[in-house]
């Protein structure tokens, strides 16, 4: 039997999210995305979502998630309905898994990443038939949906390795937390969302969750997976390579930077006037049909602390 949610799916109107995960603030990279999401859900004349990905409880910084909040109306970016938080979300991720036990569709797997090295460095569902006890090792999910391709509404078709299709993948992880994967679809379906907004970081994992989906019973959202900022080709904006918080008490250059970045160039005249008369210019002349297709653009850091675009890559 496949797990059931309380909620009907589907409700037919557009339903978008902003989920970004509390481990700092939000950068140049994270406001693409916010900006990308929202803009989409406006246009559409939908509902715009927030959602704390903080489940990944060792990286997540105190204080961040309500300093993201701030950031978010000082950038005129007003989101409907209460920010749910993945955190005081463990029942329903708890409900969720113990149905898919339940129904044998998962078992536990002790492979460390040095005994996946040691095999060619991909896990080829070699716990699936060991019987392995559940105590201090990962559950990993029988892949029965593999999803080889599917239609990104940006990036076009999206092709996964047959390996990767068809692995086992954790949706617990040996340190007991829920995997990504698994947290990621139940809210996805639970919040009903229609649409999928967010960074092509995030591209290929979304084969795998097109699969929970399916293994789920319910229809996935669209996908649009938009351009990431990179400081260099293939390291995206983030703080390890630090990207500086953006500024909220003059957002207007990064707003407009962002904007800028998603084919949306603001118009001069506009660029010291108020953060919502900018966004409303901005939801007037959104398209997600314009918006670059390219898996990454280069930026750079300016001293004004905006960014410039140098580059295009991938
Ligand atoms: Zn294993």
């Amino acid at each position: 039997m496949l797990p059931q949610f309380n909620s009907d799916y589907l409700s037919g109107s557009y339903r978008g999210r902003f989920a970004p995960s509390p481990s700092g603030a939000l950068h140049f990279g994270s406001l693409i995305a916010a900006l990308a999401s929202y803009l989409d859900a406006k246009a559409n004349l939908g509902q715009w979502l927030v959602r704390m990905e903080d489940i990944d409880t060792p990286r997540i910084v105190p204080g961040a998630a309500d300093e993201i909040l701030r950031t978010l109306e000082a950038y005129g970016l007003h989101w409907d309905g209460e920010v749910v938080y993945q955190s005081q979300r463990h029942a329903l991720y708890q409900d969720i898994l113990a149905q898919l036990n339940k129904a044998g569709l998962t078992y536990p797997c002790s492979c460390t990443r040095k005994t996946l090295k040691q095999r060619g460095g991909f896990y080829d569902n070699h716990c699936r038939d060991r019987q392995i006890a559940p105590e201090g090792n990962a559950h990993r999910l029988i892949q029965t949906q593999p999803v080889y391709s599917f239609d990104d509404l940006l990036q076009g078709q999206v092709n996964l390795p047959a390996s990767l299709a068809e692995e086992d993948y954790i949706v617990k992880r040996r340190d007991g937390l829920f995997a990504y994967q698994l947290v990621v679809v139940v809210d996805d379906i639970e919040q009903k969302i229609t649409r999928v907004v967010r960074g092509a970081d995030l591209l290929e994992p979304t084969a795998r969750q097109i699969s929970l989906f399916n293994q789920l019973g319910y229809q996935a959202p669209e996908y649009a997976h938009v351009s990431l900022a990179v400081a260099q080709p293939g390291f995206k904006l983030s703080k390890q390579n630090h990207a500086p918080a953006i500024d909220t008490t003059k957002p207007q250059p990064a707003l407009c930077a962002a904007l800028g970045f998603l084919g949306l160039p603001v118009p001069t005249e506009l660029h010291h006037d108020s953060v919502s008369n900018i966004l409303h210019w901005a939801e007037q002349h959104f398209s997600l049909r314009a918006l670059p297709r390219h898996r990454e653009i280069q930026v750079s850091l300016q001293a004004d602390g905006c960014y410039d675009f140098t580059g295009l890559t991938a």
